[in-house]
């Protein structure tokens, strides 16, 4: 037995619930599917976090000018779990104020959430969680993003930022793989807690897709906080004591690491590679058996 609806939204970040608002003021009856918390990554995983860290790592880096302006007291340590506490608490406020759930269901919105994974059955049919079948006309995947494992030996050792919320303690240091906005801001904060900070990006600059002068002034200001930043990489990642390759098949792929380079306690690597979509995982079962006879979902693909 399954329910019908005009228009079935896949996931609750910012694109789904707007989507599903409009749709429902257009006149459509719609259905919106959430895997687990509404409010996508910018309210549980991404932006508002990391918000919260950065704000303490302002605090941070400000308490370092305290002797310029007369101030008197000892720099601030961090005490993660305190830190990531607050972090929680953050997130749970959010949800209290935006009360995401009330909006949609006042609007008519009939929502799914901690449903697990929606998968396409066939091309009017999603399966949630409990064997739960919905089907609609028309479905808009609004399914978001996800940190992507570089496709080298040892990645599945690496973190991605979803694993900061977990850690028990601050690394000595890391590598941070990607020098877009969130790999930046990871590099930043981290830098301001004390971490040692390797930034790798492949492209020409940080931030490459602002302008010149801010990817330049972002480069120059990270190294003058000590962070060591490396363009173009191109990797030969040696162990110091045995001077064997690490990664002998993938050299072209990393950097050149300098004479100076220590080993490092903790290793974050590839927390900032998106993956474009998870669109791929909600249609691939389908796929798999249909996209021969179903051209469209190679267009969604
Ligand atoms: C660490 C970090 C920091 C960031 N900081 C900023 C910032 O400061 N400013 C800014 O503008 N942006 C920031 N972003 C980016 C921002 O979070 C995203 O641009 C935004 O969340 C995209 O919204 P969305 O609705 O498209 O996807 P998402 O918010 O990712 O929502 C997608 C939703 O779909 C659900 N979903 C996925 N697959 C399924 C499925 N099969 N079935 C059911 N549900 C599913 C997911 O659970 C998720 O809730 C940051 C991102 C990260 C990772």
């Amino acid at each position: 037995m399954s329910e019908t609806f005009d228009v079935i939204v896949i996931g609750g970040g910012p694109a789904g619930v707007t989507a599903a608002l409009r749709a429902r003021e257009l006149g459509a009856t719609v259905a919106l599917v959430e895997r687990s918390e509404l409010g996508g990554t910018g309210t549980n995983d991404g932006c508002a976090p990391t918000r919260v860290l950065a704000k303490a790592a302002r605090l941070m880096r400000e308490a370092q000018h305290f002797d310029e302006y007369g101030l008197i007291g000892q720099e601030p340590t961090v005490d993660l779990e305190l830190l990531l506490a607050r972090v929680r608490q953050t997130i749970r406020s959010l949800h209290e104020k935006k009360q995401l759930l009330f909006h949609l269901q006042r609007a008519g919105i009939v929502a799914y959430t901690g449903v697990g994974q929606a998968l396409f059955a066939d091309e009017s049919t999603v399966v949630l969680a409990g064997n739960v079948r919905l089907q609609a006309k028309k479905f808009i995947l609004c399914a978001g993003g996800r940190a992507r494992h570089l496709p080298i030996p040892g990645a599945e050792y690496a973190l991605n930022h979803s694993d900061l919320w977990s850690l028990t303690v601050l690394p000595r240091s890391v590598v941070i793989i990607g020098g877009a906005a969130t790999g930046c801001q990871l590099a930043s904060i981290l830098n301001a807690f004390g971490v040692e900070v390797w930034l790798l990006e492949r492209g020409g600059g940080l931030l490459d897709k602002e302008d010149a002068l801010t990817s330049e002034i972002m480069t120059r200001s990270f190294r003058h906080r000590g962070m060591r930043i490396h363009f173009t990489w191109i990797l030969d990642l040696r162990d110091r004591r045995t001077g064997e390759n690490l990664y002998p098949a993938f050299r072209h792929a990393f950097i050149d690491l300098p004479q100076d380079f220590e080993p490092l306690q903790g290793l974050l690597l590839d927390p900032c590679v998106n993956d474009p979509d998870n669109t791929h995982a909600i249609l691939s079962a389908y796929l798999t058996e249909y996209a021969q006879c179903h051209p469209q979902f190679e267009v969604l693909r």
